[in-house]
């Protein structure tokens, strides 16, 4: 089936290119300003502006958490721990098409006892939602999803040594991660002070072999002095942004840029830690009418756990780097809809994320990059997060003008994912 989409503004994933007819063929854009076919169903997105599906570089993700990304435009969500690796979408996945595209590291490379079991409610205790969610599932459904939020300590195993280390990538791999992820945290703005981390040497260890089994290395890290590590033991980018700003942090900026590592500075994750609700987004009616009054009651939370923080020094911390030339990536941290983990949710932190990149500084246009085409291009996801022929046809259509007002790309009248519309008006024509 073609569809032809008429009279839309395009941004491509890099800039705005006008008003043109974007053509698709089944999962796939074939063209971009050609002729519409006879044959195909014609979409008239006057006054609308077509974007690349957007792309969360940062989530721990559920069936539910893909469904909910999806309603607000974002067509791929890049798990940074969970159990979302080959081996589990295949497992929980198939079959399903009204939910994001995921991509996932596995398990984390993480001390035994250390981040981020800190964050999990009880031993091994399975929280409600899970439950709720387990009810309505098969039993083969029911067995691999209790796989993948297994948090038992026999589930990670110890790792005392760099062979240990490598065969746990290695097992990753096996697994089907499609990258690497390790943590360094010692827990100090997580109201969490002594975690157990893994040395240098394990850690660089963990991160040679990730690079020789050809897969791209993560670091969990949310301070100057983690990061400092993270790049020098050689990982690809940081997951997230330093939290704090202290005095040698143009040296570390210098550092960042100089390595070519990007960084997913989860700006909604830093706010909610420092003490700020996402309240403003929860009572926005284009958030609201999706959202489960469990979400919305986790986004009108939040972590709390550095309230001496400032949203200001992260501001600057995310300038210098993007004036240094970093790759800044919109990632949010979002996982479950639990009040101590707020400020958080699936699809709604992106468009947060990138309004509050503007606050900090970029324009529209590169918050809009830092969704879409930036992160493609740094994750090798070559099929995706631009508008161009032979890609995968993941499209928003919003109203208004997000290049010049990036709160408008909230006003979200279609999504398709492969070229399938999922949400968003009747077929005309
Ligand atoms: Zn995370």
């Amino acid at each position: 089936m073609k569809t032809a989409i008429i009279n839309a503004r395009i941004f491509d994933g890099k800039q705005s290119i006008g008003v043109k007819t974007v053509l698709i063929d089944g999962e796939t854009i074939v063209s971009i300003g050609g002729e519409v076919p006879d044959d195909a169903v014609i979409r008239d997105a006057e006054g609308g502006m077509l974007l690349p599906g957007l792309i969360d570089a940062h989530v721990h993700t559920s069936v539910e958490g893909l469904r909910d990304a999806l309603k607000f435009g974002v067509t791929t969500e890049l798990e940074m721990m969970g159990g979302f690796t080959k081996a589990g979408r295949e497992k929980q996945l198939s079959g399903m098409e009204d939910i994001a595209d995921v991509f996932s590291a596995g398990m984390g490379v993480t001390a035994s006892g250390g981040h981020p079991d800190e964050l999990m409610p009880g031993d091994g205790e399975i929280p409600e939602f899970v439950l709720k969610e387990l009810a309505n599932m098969s039993e083969e459904d029911r067995n691999a999803m209790l796989a993948a939020h297994a948090h038992d300590h026999e589930e990670l195993p110890e790792l005392t040594n760099a062979n240990e280390a490598r065969s746990f990538v290695a097992e990753q791999v096996r697994q089907g991660a499609d990258y690497i992820k390790i943590m360094i945290e010692e827990g100090s703005v997580l109201a969490a002070p002594g975690l157990p981390v893994l040395s240098e040497e394990i850690l660089r260890a963990a991160v040679e072999e990730a690079h020789n089994q050809g897969k791209l290395v993560l670091a969990h890290v949310l301070t100057a002095d983690s990061s400092r590590e993270a790049i020098e033991i050689g990982v690809d980018g940081l997951a997230h942004l330093f939290i704090d700003r202290p005095a040698s942090t143009p040296e570390l900026v210098d550092q960042i840029a100089g390595s070519g590592a990007f960084v997913t500075p989860c700006l909604v994750l830093n706010s909610s830690i420092i003490g700020n609700t996402a309240s403003e987004m929860a009572d926005d009616p284009r958030v609201k009418e999706k959202l489960s009054e469990e979400w919305i009651d986790t986004l009108k939370s939040s972590f709390n756990t550095y309230p001496q923080g400032s949203m200001e020094d992260n501001f600057r911390n995310v300038m210098d780097l993007h004036r240094a030339g970093v790759d800044i990536l919109v990632g949010t941290d979002v996982s479950v809809p639990v009040p101590t983990l707020g400020g958080l949710a699936h699809g709604v932190s992106v468009h947060h994320e990138m309004q509050l990149l503007v606050e900090a500084g970029f324009t529209p246009v590169e918050a809009l990059q830092s969704a879409t085409a930036k992160t493609a291009r740094r994750f090798n996801l070559n099929d995706r997060g631009r508008i161009a022929e032979g890609v995968r046809a993941d499209l928003v259509l919003v109203d208004g003008d997000p290049t010049t007002k990036i709160s408008d790309t909230l006003s979200i009248r279609e999504v398709w994912i492969r070229g399938k519309s999922v949400y968003g008006s009747e077929v005309q024509g």
